[in-house]
């Protein structure tokens, strides 16, 4: 019998909305609590958790991003040959495109181009090129494997680009050994099924109940083998339902003004983001937008939302779309989707949560307090600064 056991388990986009309402696990972990998100995406999230900084510490926010180097600037010669366009904009073509870019350029990181033009990439530079798991990854922040390799304690991390049946099967036979003392399990697989069934009941229920399965083994596992157990099940963020769709690309570009000459976009699924380089487009361009469903957000809300990045890498102006409403076609995606994420951290629906069978030693108010209460608990393991 082990005599202390932490496991965290990761979920992306286990919202706290959709857990309340489906009495996710209501029973096995009573103990049930609203977690501020952070403004952007997993990108964003993510990196938040595995540091407790925000983005404008950690340097994660959209994939897509300015900061005057491109790892893309062969495209500038190479895109007039792409074609024919659906073709080489296919999703499975541009998949493949992402992975041999990759791997020529020894990314270890998530990368992947999505469908921002193949001729715009050369305006950009792309943020995580590097595992943010790694150690330093996220330097001058440590992240979490930095945090519990200093810690001193016997950790495991399960492998983010692996599926959560593997990690989860990795993680209940290593328990079963006593192999480790701290667990990070990430689990991805609920995010890809509310993007695309959000609004059905049957398949969010069946979802729920097959990550409910997978936790209760772990739960068991976890308490076979050790006497004292801490269990959290944590996520990033929720998932808001549609509610609309903005086509934002044909109403900001046009004639004055061109593209690369008069400005720089970047269309992400709920943000446009605004580069000026002719300062005379700034309004003109701005009150183009003005009316669609949503708002250019003001210093103020920049800096409240942690993203008031000093270079302006990531927009000098951002318009965030209104909760439920997705920007499509968008450098993201051809379509709107029937769930997205990425909204005011103010959305109720964009709420994460922490779930857990006992109460946590302090109630985490943001996604970046997760990685205080890890920090907490590898402590509580061998004592804080051992
Ligand atoms: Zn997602």
């Amino acid at each position: 019998m082990m005599k202390k056991l932490k496991i965290f388990l990761f979920s992306d986009a286990l919202g706290y909305e959709l857990a309340q309402r489906y009495r996710f696990m209501q029973d096995e972990l009573p103990v049930r609590l609203p977690v501020r998100t952070q403004l952007g995406y997993s990108s964003t999230a993510v990196p938040t958790i595995l540091s407790g900084e925000p983005p404008t510490v950690h340097g994660h926010f959209s994939f897509f991003c300015r900061t005057g180097v491109t790892p893309f600037r062969f495209f500038k010669y190479l895109h007039p040959f792409l074609r024919p366009r659906f073709v080489f904009d296919n999703h499975r073509v541009r998949h493949k495109l992402s992975r041999l870019i990759a791997k020529w350029k020894k990314y270890t990181g998530y990368f992947n181009l999505y469908r921002v033009p193949y001729d715009r990439l050369p305006y950009f530079d792309y943020c995580e090129k590097k595992d943010i798991y790694a150690p330093g990854a996220l330097a001058p922040a440590p992240n979490i494997r930095d945090m519990l390799g200093a810690s001193g304690v016997r950790y495991h991390i399960s492998d983010w680009r692996r599926g959560d049946d593997e990690n989860i099967r990795k993680a209940l036979a290593s328990i079963a050994r006593k192999e480790y003392e701290f667990y990070f399990i990430y689990t991805g697989q609920l995010d890809g099924i509310l993007h695309f069934h959000v609004h059905e009941p049957e398949v969010v229920e069946e979802a729920f109940a097959a990550l409910a399965k997978q936790v209760g083994k772990l739960l068991e596992t976890a308490h076979q083998h050790a006497e004292d157990v801490a269990f959290y099940l944590m996520s990033d963020h929720g998932m808001t339902p549609r509610t609309g769709v903005a086509d934002l690309r044909p109403v900001l570009e046009g004639a004055p003004f061109r593209f690369g000459r008069d400005f720089l976009a970047c269309y992400d699924s709920t943000m446009l983001r605004l580069w000026v380089l002719n300062p005379e487009a700034r309004t003109p361009l701005m009150e183009r937008v003005a009316g669609a469903p949503g708002h250019w957000l003001s210093e103020d809300e920049k800096k409240a939302f942690n993203i008031d990045f000093s270079d302006n890498s990531y927009g000098d102006e951002i318009f965030l779309l209104d909760p439920g409403v997705q920007l499509a076609p968008s450098d993201m995606g051809a379509k709107a989707i029937p769930g997205m994420h990425g909204y005011s951290p103010d959305d109720p629906d964009s709420t994460a949560a922490l779930l857990a069978e006992r109460p946590p030693p302090f109630d985490p108010v943001t996604i970046a307090d997760f990685f205080r209460l890890m920090r907490r608990e590898a402590e509580d393991l061998r004592g804080p600064g051992a």
